[in-house]
C-alpha cells in the first residue's frame, strides 16, 4: 500500500505559484461581436502580443478557453536564458551564416525584452539574477561544454565560465556532475507574477480578455475573419494564434498550426521549506541548475530561497499527480541525497509544445492567420519576444520583422496534434541519457 511519506501536510497538487497568485477571475462579460484583433491564448505570447496591438489602438480581443494564463506560462520553473535549443553550427547548416546570426541574435535579444517588459510596468516578479549553473552529467560532457564556453567568449557578447568538479561544491552540493558551466547572465522569476503584471498591463492598455471562451473555428472571409467560439461569434479583421503546447485542447480550431505543434507534458516538485543551513549546503551559489542530458533534470530555489522546485522526465506521465511527485522525488534525491527525509508541498504539471523541428515558430498561414508557437520549453523569453514581435507585425510596424518569420514549419504526413510516437521517443532519449549518449550544450528556458 502506498503511503503519504513524502508529502507535506497540506500537499496541493497545483502549481507552487499559485500560492502567491491564484487563478484571476475576470469580470463576465458579454462577448463583442467584432473586434479588429483576436489573440486566442492568453499566456505570456498571447498577452505580450494583445499589449501592443492594443496600445497600437486597435480594438483587442483575447480569448481563452480556460481561465487566464492556464496554460504553461503560469507552471513553468520560470527560467530567463538567452538560447534557443540550437547549436550555432547547426543553425548556420539549416540556414546560412547570415540568417543563423540574425536567429541567434534575436533569441539572445528575447531575455532583454522581459527585463524591459518588467522594467516598463513595474512588476515585482521575484526576480533573481545569480546565473545559471548547468552540470556536466560525464567528463565527456565537461570537455563538451567547455568547448562550446570558449567559443561563446570568443564570439558573443555572453559570460560563460566553467567550474571544475574539483570545485563544485561551491556551486552544488552535490557529486552527481562532473563539474559544470555557468552562465552568468541567467536569471530566473516567479512565473505566476510575471503573468499577473502582463494580464494587468494588457487589460490597462485597453484589451478585453475574455476567458472560459474556446475558440472552436476561425472561417477566412472576403474580408477578415469569423471566430466561432463556444460563447458566440465574433467578427475579426485580423486572428493571432497563441496556444503552443494547449493547442490540441479543443480539437480542430486551428488544424494548420495543431498539426505542427507536438504536445509535451512536464512535471515539477516543490519541497515544503527546507532548513536554512542544508539549503546553504545544497545550493550555495543559489543559482538555478540543469544538466547536460538531452532529457534534462532542472532546479531551482523559489523566489524567497526557502524551498525547491525541481523537474526531470519531461514527455513521461505517470498517470497520476502523485505517482509523477514520487518519481521526481526519487530523482531529486539521486542528485541530492541530503533531501531524502524532506517531504514535497506540491506537483503539477504543464504541457511544452515542441516543434518538429526543435525551432520556435512565428508567421502566417496561407488563409492569413498570424501565429507564434512551438517554443520547445523555452517560452518565458521567446513567447515575449515573439509576442511583442507579432503583435506589431499586425500593427505593420518595423519592430514586427523577424528573423524566424515564415521559415518552413515543418510536420510529418498524417500528424494531427495526437503524439502517438512521444513515449516511444521519450524512452529512446532516456536510453541514450543513460548510456551517456551525445548531451546537450545550450538550452534556452
Ligand atoms: C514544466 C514546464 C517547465 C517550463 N520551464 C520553462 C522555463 O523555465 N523557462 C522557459 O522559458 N520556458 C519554460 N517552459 C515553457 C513555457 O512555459 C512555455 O513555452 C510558455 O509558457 C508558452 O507560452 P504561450 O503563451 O505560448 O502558451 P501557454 O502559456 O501554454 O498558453 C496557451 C493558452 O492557450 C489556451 N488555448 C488553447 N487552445 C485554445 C482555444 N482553442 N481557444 C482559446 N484558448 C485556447 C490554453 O488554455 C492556454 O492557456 C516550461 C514549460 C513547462 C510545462
Amino acid at each position: 500500500m502506498m503511503t503519504n511519506d513524502i508529502f507535506a501536510e497540506g500537499f496541493k497538487e497545483e502549481p507552487y505559484w499559485w500560492d502567491a497568485v491564484p487563478r484571476a477571475r475576470l469580470a463576465e462579460e458579454a462577448l463583442p461581436s467584432k473586434a479588429d484583433v483576436v489573440v486566442v491564448g492568453s499566456g505570456f505570447a498571447g498577452l505580450n502580443c494583445a499589449i501592443e496591438i492594443a496600445r497600437g489602438g486597435r480594438d483587442t480581443l483575447v480569448l481563452e478557453a480556460q481561465d487566464a494564463g492556464f496554460g504553461a506560462s503560469t507552471r513553468l520553473a520560470g527560467y530567463i536564458g538567452r538560447f534557443m535549443h540550437y547549436s550555432f553550427t547547426k543553425l548556420t547548416g539549416m540556414f546560412g551564416l547570415e540568417n543563423a546570426k540574425r536567429m541567434w541574435l534575436e533569441s539572445g535579444e528575447a531575455q532583454t525584452v522581459v527585463l524591459k517588459r518588467i522594467e516598463q510596468e513595474q512588476m515585482e516578479v521575484g526576480k533573481l539574477w545569480r546565473g545559471r549553473f548547468t552540470g556536466a552529467c560525464s567528463p565527456e560532457h565537461y570537455e563538451m561544454l567547455a568547448q562550446n564556453a570558449e567559443l561563446i567568449n570568443k564570439h558573443c557578447p555572453f559570460e560563460f565560465s566553467m567550474c571544475p568538479k574539483s570545485e563544485q561544491h561551491k556551486e552544488v552540493g552535490t557529486d552527481f556532475w562532473h563539474g559544470g558551466m555557468i552562465l552568468h547572465e541567467h536569471g530566473t522569476l516567479h512565473p505566476g507574477k510575471y503573468h499577473q503584471g502582463l494580464l494587468q498591463a494588457a487589460l490597462n492598455a485597453g484589451a478585453k480578455v475574455h476567458d472560459f471562451t474556446p475558440v472552436m473555428r476561425i472561417v477566412p472571409e472576403r474580408k477578415g475573419f469569423t471566430v466561432k467560439t463556444a460563447r458566440g461569434v465574433v467578427n475579426a479583421r485580423d486572428v493571432v494564434i497563441c496556444t503552443n503546447g494547449y493547442t490540441n485542447t479543443t480539437a480542430s480550431a486551428i488544424p494548420w498550426v495543431r498539426n505542427r505543434i507536438i504536445p509535451v507534458p512536464a512535471h515539477q516538485i516543490c519541497t515544503e521549506p527546507i532548513p536554512s543551513e542544508l539549503m546553504k549546503a545544497i545550493k550555495p551559489s543559489g543559482r538555478a541548475v540543469l544538466d547536460s542530458k538531452v532529457n534534462i533534470y532542472w532546479d531551482r530555489p523559489t523566489p524567497d530561497d526557502r524551498q525547491i522546485i525541481f523537474g526531470a522526465r519531461t514527455g513521461r506521465d505517470e498517470g497520476s499527480l502523485k505517482l509523477n511527485a514520487r518519481k521526481l522525488h526519487d530523482c531529486m534525491t539521486e542528485v541530492y541525497p541530503q533531501l531524502k527525509d524532506v517531504k514535497l508541498s506540491h506537483v503539477w504539471q504543464g504541457v511544452m509544445g515542441f516543434s518538429f523541428d526543435k525551432l520556435p515558430h512565428m508567421g502566417e498561414t496561407r488563409d492569413g492567420v498570424y501565429y507564434a508557437t512551438g517554443f520547445c520549453g523555452s517560452g518565458l523569453p521567446l513567447g515575449t519576444s515573439f509576442g511583442k514581435t507579432i503583435g506589431n507585425r499586425v500593427l505593420g510596424k518595423k519592430e514586427g520583422e523577424s528573423a524566424f518569420w515564415n521559415v518552413g514549419f515543418p510536420t510529418w504526413p498524417f500528424y494531427n496534434g495526437n503524439p502517438w510516437f512521444l513515449r516511444a521517443y521519450v524512452a529512446w532519449i532516456d536510453f541514450n541519457d543513460r548510456r551517456g549518449g551525445q548531451g546537450h550544450i545550450v538550452r534556452g528556458g
